[in-house]
């Protein structure tokens, strides 16, 4: 069963349970789980609740989701409201990471345990889990892939919104590949910009004036994700460039996939939010259980190494994309049309 509710501004709650009132937890009772997530905006965002909710489904537990808008006042009460409902655990992906420690300290004191989903909450000892991919290996192949490509000239690297922890790990990752480049003299760097919010509209502003700045000489751009490289390549259709300027993306969502076959976008970072989201849940229910999470990394959060989760990102360009993404089944071959 799910009820869908709505809270207001653009949120949404979500209560799934399986009807049955079967019981999964080893104290007998039905695990509840919180779930805040800090926007729905991006497509994959769309994907990792749908996942939660279809895994919690499968497992019986119940789930009560909450969606912020990129609006940190909102998750506050949000996740403030989760924990007046008898939650076992709470899956926390910040709008904004070092904000969010207050919600981590709150819940912890309250006996919930909460996972880090997706982006770092950081400046809290509190934290219990980290569940991610390798942010840093995002930006690495993101910064690898663009020097290959572009080993000189005029870069315009834009990073995501400096609320959000991936987006500095991201940027970090790159400027290892990039920032030897700009030392050496090859890479002159004509815009270097983080995109508010990650609002597409925000990353077109900095193109256009990036582009008009430098009579459309640019040669390369570092763009943080699918939707702020969309509105870079809009940007740059505008001068009739678009398909001559290679430009990352990440997310493998659908219609940088489409540009990718057509050839205005360069390449995407495949992170499976399939496996993201269904780890989450079954973390979620471990915690519940009292049981010993397995991790694979520890991420510094400014306060204490975090036990982490940390899952495997993959470049897409033309040249795998079919394979990596239509045969997994993550997106159809309708979607590319
Ligand atoms: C996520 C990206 C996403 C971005 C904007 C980041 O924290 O890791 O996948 O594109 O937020 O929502």
């Amino acid at each position: 069963m799910i009820v869908t509710l709505f809270t207001g501004c653009g949120s949404k709650e979500t209560t799934t349970t399986n009807g049955t009132g079967e019981k999964v937890s080893d104290t007998g009772k039905t695990i509840k789980v919180g779930i805040s997530l800090p926007t729905q905006r991006e497509e994959r965002w769309v994907r990792d609740k749908e996942k939660m909710e279809e895994v919690a489904k499968e497992a019986g537990i119940e789930l009560i989701v909450k969606v912020a808008d990129a609006n940190m006042q909102e998750q506050i009460s949000q996740v403030e409201s989760l924990l007046t409902q008898g939650i076992d655990v709470l899956i926390l992906a910040p709008h904004d990471a070092s904000a969010a420690a207050t919600l981590v300290e709150k819940a912890t004191n309250e006996g919930v345990p909460v996972i880090s989903y997706d982006r770092l909450i950081t400046n809290t000892e509190k934290l219990g889990y980290y569940l991610s991919f390798d942010n840093v290996k995002v930006g690495e192949l993101q910064g690898k892939y663009i020097t290959e490509k572009v080993p000189e000239g005029k870069y315009i690297i834009m990073s995501g919104a400096p609320t959000d922890n991936n987006a500095k790990l991201f940027k970090e990752g790159a400027m290892k590949y990039i920032q030897p480049l700009i030392d050496a003299g090859k890479i002159q760097v004509i815009a270097e910009q983080a995109v508010e919010n990650w609002v597409p509209e925000n990353a077109l502003k900095i193109v256009e004036a990036a582009l008009a700045a430098n009579n459309n000489q640019v040669d390369a751009i570092l763009a943080p994700n699918d939707g702020t490289a969309g509105a870079a390549i809009q940007a740059l259709a505008a001068q009739g460039l678009a398909g001559s300027v290679p430009i990352t993306g990440q997310d493998a969502e659908k219609a940088a996939a489409k540009r990718i076959m057509e050839g205005t976008q360069s390449m995407t970072i495949f992170k499976d939010t399939r496996e993201l989201g269904k780890k989450a849940i079954e973390m979620a229910i471990q915690l519940a259980n009292g049981q010993k999470v397995e991790t694979n990394g520890e991420v510094d959060n400014g306060k204490i190494n975090v036990p982490s989760v940390l899952l495997e990102p993959q470049v897409v360009t033309k040249d795998n994309l079919v394979k990596v993404l239509v045969e997994s089944g993550y997106i159809s071959e309708n979607d590319l049309k």
